[in-house]
């Protein structure tokens, strides 16, 4: 077919002279789908079968990359015209060798290889080869942010940024290659986000929307995280959420009666809340100034932020929960109760996800 293998070279060309070029519009690339190959995309899951790669608070890497790249593999399937490889599907035990050679030898357009990290850091970063070729940085300059917006859909990540390596897989490889590191698994904070569901279906979300991006394939699903639902209080709101609301900004350290009732106080010092945090200063709580505000809480916290969390729980959510600002062994329970309720990971820890369900 060697019609079709220049068609396709063609096409990447086109695609990375389109990102290359600010002034042309995502997706100009591929104006005339007609004539343009399917491109094919080769995603390697990092580690497998006998090599689990970084161990780490009771996971695998080995198996969050096959979760992300299955995840990633469904969401192009789902949304765009794509051909994918893998270089497993399953708990494989696959050399370095067998992953550059099979896509070579499939003639891959790009190659993904999904790691997570350890050694003590926190974060994100991405690797192309030390002598990469002008599409591996532009593959690169793509999935790193999309990737990135994908993660913070569901929570704050540290970027530890676009980074070069001599791996085997972005050396060997004879396509655009990027090799990335989601979180360190020996991170307690890093490996709860990773035993999030909702964490790895953004993250995976995040890679499928780069490649597109970097292919200029356009449309598809732009949304890389769950369905946002931070309910949007302003003066005249009442109930519930505005008691959580008002517990938060005095846990903030903010002057203000907790009585439900968003008032002139109540936005005054929502105001002031919102200039001490550089947001847009409206008075108006949406998801901007919520996911500011938001703390985590778990086992063993006390304070303001509590209170809101047991008085959610309680009043609104219908779980028996005393409201003494006190995160004991009883609301560590209800806590777990509404998590496993709502179909959330029931961990007992209130981060931005459980945050979000308990106010919408
Ligand atoms: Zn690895």
């Amino acid at each position: 077919m060697p019609k079709a293998l220049i068609s396709r070279r063609r096409a990447l060309l086109l695609a990375a002279g389109g990102l290359a070029i600010p002034v042309l519009g995502v997706g100009q690339a591929f104006a005339n789908p007609t004539t343009a190959a399917t491109p094919r995309v080769y995603i390697d899951p990092g580690h497998g079968g006998s090599d689990s790669g970084a161990v780490g608070n009771g996971l695998l890497e080995k198996d969050l990359t096959l979760s992300i790249a299955l995840q990633m593999r469904d969401h192009l399937k789902a949304n765009w015209n794509v051909d994918i490889r893998m270089s497993r599907t399953g708990d494989t035990t696959r050399s370095l060798a067998y992953r550059s050679s099979d896509a070579n030898s499939w003639g891959a357009d790009l190659f993904v290889s999904v790691h997570i990290n350890a050694g003590g850091g926190t974060g994100f970063e991405s690797f192309r080869y030390t002598s990469a070729s002008a599409g591996a940085v532009a593959l690169q300059n793509a999935i790193h942010p999309a990737i990135l917006s994908g993660m913070r859909s569901v929570s704050s990540v540290t970027d530890r940024g676009k980074k070069a390596a001599n791996f085997h897989v972005l050396r060997e490889t004879r396509m655009p290659a990027v090799l990335t590191e989601t979180l360190f698994i020996d991170r307690a904070s890093d490996a709860a986000l990773l035993k999030n569901p909702a964490f790895l279906t953004a993250t995976a979300k995040g890679h499928a929307n780069g490649v597109a991006q970097y292919l200029g394939l356009g449309g598809g699903d732009p949304d890389p995280g769950p369905d946002p639902a931070w309910p949007t209080l302003r003066k005249g709101s009442t109930g519930e959420d505005v008691k959580t609301l008002q517990y938060l900004l005095k846990e903030h350290g903010r002057d203000l009666l907790v009585d439900g009732d968003f008032g002139p106080a109540t936005e005054t010092e929502v105001r002031a809340h919102q200039t001490a945090l550089s947001l847009t200063v409206d008075g108006v709580v949406g998801a901007e100034t919520w996911k500011a505000t938001v703390m985590t809480r778990r086992n063993g916290d006390d304070g303001e932020a509590v209170k809101g969390i047991q008085s959610s729980l309680s009043a609104k959510h219908g779980i028996s929960t005393v409201v003494d600002g006190d995160f004991g062994p009883g609301t560590d329970s209800s806590v777990r109760t509404y998590q496993s309720g709502k179909g959330l990971v029931s961990d007992g820890v209130v981060g931005p996800i459980t945050w979000e369900s308990l106010v919408s």
